[in-house]
């Protein structure tokens, strides 16, 4: 295990680095975004090895949520930086004139990105991007769950950057801990929302800012006049995904009366057009992280009647697509984030009783609506607080890199990708320039007889 030493010696360097100011020109960003993706492009089968290993993960789902989407935002980075590193004009007051005054970003310094293990090599590197293009040096920890995927992330980013500039630091939450005691200038953490206060309470010893993107519970709600059939394959795709262990899944529906019986058929159908009669001989299925995991998901299938699903394999650490109903809100499964294969399902009479629901509970990483009613997407965008809603569908608008992802309250603090994430890295410096010429001295004292001209001036 890394010593203390050892850490602050990293980040002191780190420190330097960014103090000799090589991280600060945009040809500099830019070769080191173009040196990442081209990393990705000769690791890709690497990549996706260690996340088979890791979770299960299909090479196509590796592909999508893993190295693609790692990809399109270096791209994007690249394309819109130029714009970003403007510097933008303000206009001043009268009593300034003559001025001119700019905003302009510049990078926060040294900052640290601790990562879950769900998706472990997006989630390690995506914010590395936004800290790249805003001129940082970085250090990264990934998750010490997903070990074949740290294990990569050290040998690909340690061989190819230099250590002083961006460092991966293998290890659990000891050496997280010895991190947080370091003081960074900015934090940003992916996780569960327990360890992010820890995180934060850490920051607020030393004045740190932070970004939390947490998880919790993200309600999908189904009203009537839909298409079923289109809605449950949307709905099976986004909480199946992974073994249902994304932060953005559905993790449980909220469901009209009177279309219940026909969605519940639409989404066993899809769940057995998709995975087959025996999901564990499906390649695109995946499995749970580990037996911890795998034993807290085994006792939430007590929590209700099982319409599909429920079989399980612990040496393959293996729980197939599950739909539940006559679940109680009282159960622990409706207590906390399921992060796995589990969908349960409550049913509702008008709309009103599922906002109802929603609001009584942490505030959301996202809310999904399946509705064509346009007052019906209006009332719940606009009735309910979560970090995004998505309209017919699920867990795509994770993938747009204009709207900013993150979460509020218990679900997170700050959100990041496309110029979000330049944003949280960069600080936005207010530049005021005073010209000489015109100086009435009306403010300097002696003050005897000015007030009336001041007010007469500037009122
Ligand atoms: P976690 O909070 O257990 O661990 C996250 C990171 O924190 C790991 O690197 C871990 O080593 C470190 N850590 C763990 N305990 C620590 C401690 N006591 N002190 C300091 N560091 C510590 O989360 P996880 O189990 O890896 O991931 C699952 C959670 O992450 C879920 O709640 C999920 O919703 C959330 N998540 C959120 C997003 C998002 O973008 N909002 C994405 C993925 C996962």
């Amino acid at each position: 295990m890394l010593k203390n030493e050892t850490i602050t010696m990293i980040v002191k360097e780190q420190y330097q680095y960014f103090l000799s100011g090589r991280t600060q020109s945009i040809i500099f960003r830019k070769q080191q975004l173009k040196k990442l993706k081209q990393l990705m492009i000769d690791y890709e089968n690497e990549i996706s090895e260690a996340l088979y290993k890791d979770l299960g993960k299909s090479q196509f789902e590796s592909y999508l949520a893993e190295i693609r989407i790692i990809k399109e935002e270096i791209n994007y980075a690249l394309k819109h930086l130029k714009k970003w590193l403007k510097s933008r004009s303000v206009s001043t007051p009268i009593e300034q004139f003559p001025a001119t005054a700019f905003i302009q970003p510049q990078p926060k310094g040294v900052v640290l990105i601790i990562s879950p293990w769900n998706y472990p090599f997006s989630l390690a590197v995506l914010p590395l991007i936004g800290a790249i293009a805003a001129g940082n040096c970085a250090i990264v920890k990934p998750s010490e769950i997903s070990i074949h995927t740290s294990k990569l992330l050290e040998k690909i980013i340690n061989n190819n950057f230099d250590s002083a500039y961006i460092k991966i630091v293998e290890g659990g939450k000891e050496i997280s801990q010895k991190l947080l005691q370091e003081k960074f200038d900015h934090i940003f953490f992916t996780g569960s929302p327990s360890v992010g206060k820890i995180v934060m309470e850490a920051a607020t010893k030393n004045l740190t800012p932070v970004t939390l993107e947490l998880g919790g519970k993200s309600p999908c709600i189904v009203d009537k006049n839909i298409n079923l059939k289109e809605t449950a394959k949307r709905i099976i795709w986004g909480k199946f995904i992974n073994a249902g262990q994304s932060c953005i899944a559905p993790d449980y529906l909220l469901v009209n009366q009177r279309i219940k019986s026909t969605l519940l058929e639409a989404l066993c159908q899809a769940i057995q057009e998709f995975f087959g009669e025996e999901p564990s001989k499906s390649p695109d299925y995946g499995r749970i992280i580990n037996e911890h995991h795998f034993k807290r998901l085994s006792a939430l299938l007590q929590s209700g009647k099982i319409i599909i699903g429920g079989q399980f394999i612990p040496e393959m650490r293996y729980i197939s697509p599950t739909i539940m109903d006559e679940v109680s809100a009282n159960f622990p499964i409706m207590q906390e984030e399921i992060f796995g294969p589990i969908l349960p399902i409550i049913d509702y009479k008008e709309i009103e009783e599922a906002i109802t629901f929603i609001n009584q509970r942490p505030k959301p990483l996202a809310i999904y609506l399946f509705s064509n009613d346009k007052k019906q997407q209006k009332i719940v965008i606009e009735k309910t607080i979560s970090g995004a809603v998505c309209l017919n569908d699920t867990v795509m608008q994770y993938g747009v890199p204009q709207l900013p992802f993150g979460g509020i309250g218990n679900s997170g603090i700050g959100s990041y990708h496309g110029k979000a994430s330049f944003d949280i890295f960069s600080h936005y410096k207010s530049v005021l320039n005073r010209s000489f010429w015109l100086e009435t001295n009306l403010r300097f004292p002696p003050y005897k007889g000015k007030l009336k001209w001041f007010k007469r001036l500037l009122g």
